[in-house]
């Protein structure tokens, strides 16, 4: 049997997996175990961004691995405090909790702004508002969350007073506030739902509206995060904070790691015994937290994402001129959506076959999510791919 084949013998078939089966990277490249090549623009779904095997980040990792790995929350290591200064330092917010994936991050968040909400009223009866198309994970709790219907039906009854209001339409939002929104809950670009941005307008707009209404912004950047729009918080470019930020994939760079981080206000509503986890934040997830701070800002890792990301959205602008199939493009950084009038699934498993990876977001978008060390010569050896590809889809 082939791995693949044993893969599919063991493995419960959550997903509907594609064909290489996947050896070792270097860089922004990807082996399979044919020893074929890929470039990478997909990172793992936006979590290696700084590529395979960065040399600091496997020496760091390497050191924890022989002093420390695991000791429970019931004491402070030296690398969680670190990481912990780093986190807060960077999103400008207060107090952070580590967990190990987006989805526990969201909950966390759920239960923190609910927390809040029950100290202010003294009841557990609060509503939280999401988005349609949007994404949060596949816990019970932040399943609901996610604007996705496909994603819950099947798993009822979910948690209630969830509801779902229109991205960038901030009256569809204050149509469904009442006395009961302990929260709104909102990816400033969305991921999984089709790589849409929030307008700063709107995020503003958002933001004025939780303070007016003493509601809890929950921004969840566990997506769009740490570096990858070219601010290490897609926020700052709306010049706003929100109350509670949300971050998995990118702040660990390829260990099971998230975190929810917030204002002072909402960080005190947690207590000893609120909330907890045995793993969260342990030494070795958290020393790649901390040495992917470093590494971010001695190399100045944000800045290039910043700078390649006008190269590669102009390369769009020309495949929008180009291409019949190729409708336009949307994103912010290294978050990018091409929009496709073709099926963007198959187009995908083409490029794959091509030598390159990246995923889809629905059915009409391909989502680009590189590492964020790519230059511009990985942009064109990745654009002659695409074009290729794309001429095979030309009506
Ligand atoms: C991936 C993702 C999550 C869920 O993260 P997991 O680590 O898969 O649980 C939550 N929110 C957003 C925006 C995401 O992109």
């Amino acid at each position: 049997m082939t791995n693949y084949e044993k893969g599919e013998q063991y493995f419960l078939h959550a997903y509907g997996r594609m064909l290489p089966v996947m050896d070792h990277g270097e860089g922004v490249y990807l082996y399979d175990t044919e020893g074929n090549k890929y470039l990478d623009f997909y990172s793992g779904i936006g979590v290696n961004s700084l590529g395979y095997n960065h040399p600091r980040y496997v020496a760091a990792l390497k050191d924890q691995l022989e002093t420390l790995t695991h000791v429970s929350n019931y004491f402070y290591t030296v690398p969680a405090v670190e990481a912990a200064q780093k986190v807060v330092e960077a999103t400008h917010l207060d107090k952070v909790f580590f967990c190990n994936s987006g989805a526990e991050a969201t909950e966390g968040a759920l239960k923190l702004a609910r927390k809040y909400y029950y100290l202010k009223t003294g009841k557990a009866d609060s509503e939280i508002i999401s988005f349609h198309h949007s994404f949060h994970g596949r816990t019970t709790g932040s399943v609901k969350l996610t604007g996705n219907p496909h994603y819950q039906e099947a798993f009822g009854p979910l948690i209630d007073g969830v509801k779902y209001a229109t991205l960038n339409d901030l009256d569809s939002v204050k149509a469904l506030v009442t006395d009961k929104t302990a929260a709104i809950i909102v990816e400033p670009v969305q991921g999984e739902g089709g790589v849409n941005p929030c307008t700063k307008e709107f995020m503003q707009g958002l933001r004025a509206l939780c303070d007016q209404e003493d509601i809890c912004l929950i921004l969840d950047e566990v997506q769009c995060g740490m570096g990858r729009t070219g601010t290490i918080m897609t926020y700052f470019q709306f010049d706003i904070l929100p109350d509670i930020v949300c971050l998995a994939k990118g702040i660990g760079c390829g260990v099971p790691v998230g975190a929810f981080v917030a204002n002072k206000r909402y960080g005190e509503a947690m207590q000893p015994g609120d909330h907890g986890s045995t793993y969260g934040g342990n030494p070795f997830v958290t020393r790649a937290v901390s040495t992917v701070f470093d590494i971010l800002k001695e190399e100045k890792i944000v800045e290039n994402a910043a700078e390649v990301s006008k190269y590669l959205v102009a390369q769009f602008d020309e495949l929008v001129k180009d291409f019949k199939c190729v409708e336009s493009h949307r994103g912010i950084g290294l978050m990018q959506g091409l929009v496709l009038n073709v099926p963007a699934a198959k187009v995908d498993q083409a490029l794959i076959k091509e030598g390159l990876i990246v995923v889809t977001a629905g059915p009409q978008v391909l989502r680009f999510l590189p590492p964020l060390i790519i230059t511009k010569e990985h942009v064109d050896a990745a654009m002659t791919i695409i074009r290729k590809v794309l001429k095979e889809f030309e009506a």
